[in-house]
């Protein structure tokens, strides 16, 4: 082995070519250090095609530097080297290569960054910590923001980003004369359903992906999902060709049906870049800017382009921003005092109730559902049941192949699950299953009718929304955003009440 001068870390949600990581890297002297180990797969129990995304496009990045001459120490499972921990292998390489000084850029879980730290001190070699240069904000950007608030909001971060940047802004004011097109924006669709919705990721497999998954299959067969339909981008090529396909066919109805849900249409008008940005096989400036200039083309409508653009631009580094400034106690957060088990069936998808058998199935199958899946089927059903939003937090970090911890897990415990007491968003997301009636046509295929609170076909959406009302009827009426809706719990009586409650605890397994 070369003698090293600096050896960069590269984990796998970090395989960008223009990472800070490589500044100043001279490959005459600096290597790369890359390593799959199992710990990442099981301390969530993983998803098997997040597992998959993740190995084949560290090894496609691997090849990628080897071939531009860089020395790339990687460490691949399956071979007969210790593969348990990033840290115990990192231990071992250290000790081999002595170089001067470690270089990694800002890992996407504090946990990493920790084991990172660490290993390093105990090594006794200096480590070089760099902000990423991927993300538009720093943490401090965000500690800035958001110093002296009484509360935080994700849409004046995010429109003092767009003058920042100068992103959808006419001569200092926005676009289209709003910030915000969110109204225009919660379309469903007429009884016919969508019309030529996405057909998904459609990436051939070469020999690397081929054998990942076989890999996978040997030595994860007994994690969740199936690797059937595998074929996710997994190099910066693949990723252009789908946020060109993206801006081409689907942004332009994007925004109208960003909400909307279909029976046995994963897909729809999403743009399924969530992996490709968060491995930083893309980057979100590329991402931002095509959408814009679709925009002032006259290809998308305002509407579209902003809606695309506020997830990118405002919620992606707002999340992101949450995490870093909040953890490590953010983790700990469970502000409803929610202590249910996680029903098994959210590992299964075996279940009458046909949004969240539809939600799951298409997990399971894919390692995909789309936000208001995630955030009004999902994680509103665990919401209202009461789950203990850690549980919850490990399941959604496990089935998506999207899920790095730093967005994960301000989505699930704080927009989610309300657990961290109204940092995230400004009251708790609820609603009856009537929500979900509007925006799909799941209700239809299901046993249950999503207006009737109580009885055996009383939709459990429904029932859980007045229990959780009842349960929290304190501190909701503290609230002023909730007002209305607990001002409705005044209409029930007693008898009501108590045949909603019998129903929860019978939902619940408790009566
Ligand atoms: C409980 C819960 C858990 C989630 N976990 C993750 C996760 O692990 N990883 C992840 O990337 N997103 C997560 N999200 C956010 C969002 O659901 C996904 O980004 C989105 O569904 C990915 O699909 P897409 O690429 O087709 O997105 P689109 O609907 O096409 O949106 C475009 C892009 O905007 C970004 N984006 C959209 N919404 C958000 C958001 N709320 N926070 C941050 N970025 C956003 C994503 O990069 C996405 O690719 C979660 C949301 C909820 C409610
Ligand atoms: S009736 Fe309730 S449980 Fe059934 S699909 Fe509709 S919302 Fe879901």
């Amino acid at each position: 082995m070369k003698k090293t001068r600096h050896l960069c870390v590269v984990f796998g949600d970090q395989l960008d070519h223009q990472s800070a990581a490589f500044d100043g890297f001279d490959a005459a002297v600096d290597a790369v250090w890359m390593a799959e180990v199992d710990y990442e797969a099981k301390h969530v129990w993983s998803h098997k095609q997040r597992i998959a995304i993740f190995l084949s496009a560290m090894r496609h990045f691997r090849d990628e530097l080897r071939a531009k001459d860089y020395q790339v120490l990687y460490t691949e499972l399956g071979s007969n080297q210790d593969t348990e921990k990033f840290s115990s292998c990192l231990t071992r390489d250290l000790q081999a290569a002595q170089p001067q000084k470690v270089i990694v850029v800002r890992p996407g879980e504090w946990r990493v960054l920790q084991g990172l730290k660490k290993v390093c001190r105990e090594a006794g070699i200096e480590l070089e910590l760099r902000e990423d240069s991927h993300f538009y904000t720093t943490p401090q950007d965000f500690a800035a923001h958001a110093s002296g608030r009484k509360s935080l909001r994700m849409e004046f971060f995010y429109r003092e980003l767009r003058k920042r940047f100068d992103i959808l802004m006419d001569a200092g004011k926005p676009a289209g004369g709003d910030w915000n097109f969110d109204k225009e924006n919660r379309g469903s669709f007429g009884k016919a359903g969508p019309e030529s919705p996405n057909t998904g990721p459609r990436h051939r497999r070469d020999t690397i992906t081929e054998a990942v998954l076989e890999l996978v299959e040997q030595r994860f067969g007994d994690h969740p999902g199936s690797l059937e339909s595998f074929a996710w981008a997994v190099t910066r090529e693949a990723a252009q060709q789908d946020l060109n396909q993206f801006i081409e066919t689907r942004l332009p109805t994007f925004g109208q049906f960003q909400d909307a849900m279909w029976t046995d249409e994963p897909w729809l008008y999403h743009s399924l870049l969530s992996t490709s940005l968060n491995l930083k096989l893309l980057n979100p400036r590329e991402v931002v800017d095509a959408a814009e200039q679709a925009y002032r083309q006259g290809h998308a409508p305002i509407a579209a382009v902003e809606g695309f653009i506020r997830q990118i631009l405002g919620w992606r580094e707002y999340v992101r921003g949450i995490y870093w400034t909040r953890m490590p106690e953010y983790i700990d957060h469970n502000a409803m005092g929610a202590e249910e088990p996680l029903p098994d069936f959210y590992w299964t998808g075996q279940t009458e109730l046909e949004c969240l058998k539809q939600s799951i199935g298409q997990t399971l199958k894919h390692g995909y559902a789309h936000h208001i899946q995630r955030l009004m089927v999902t994680g509103l059903y665990a919401l209202l049941l009461g789950v203990d939003p850690k549980r919850l937090h490990e399941w959604y970090l496990a089935v998506y192949v999207d899920a790095v911890e730093w967005v994960e897990l301000p989505n699930t415990l704080g927009m989610s699950q309300y657990a961290d007491g109204g940092l995230m968003a400004s009251k708790p997301y609820i609603a009856t299953g009537s929500y979900i009636h509007k925006m799909s046509n799941y209700c239809q295929h299901c046993p249950k009718n999503p207006k009737v609170r109580t009885g055996e076909n009383a939709c459990p959406f429904t029932t859980l929304y007045w229990d959780y009302l009842m349960r929290h009827e304190a501190v909701l009426r503290g609230n002023n955003r909730m007002a209305l809706q607990v001002r409705n719990l005044d209409r029930l009586s007693e008898s009501e009440r108590s045949a909603i409650r019998e129903r929860a605890g019978r939902i619940r397994g408790k009566s």
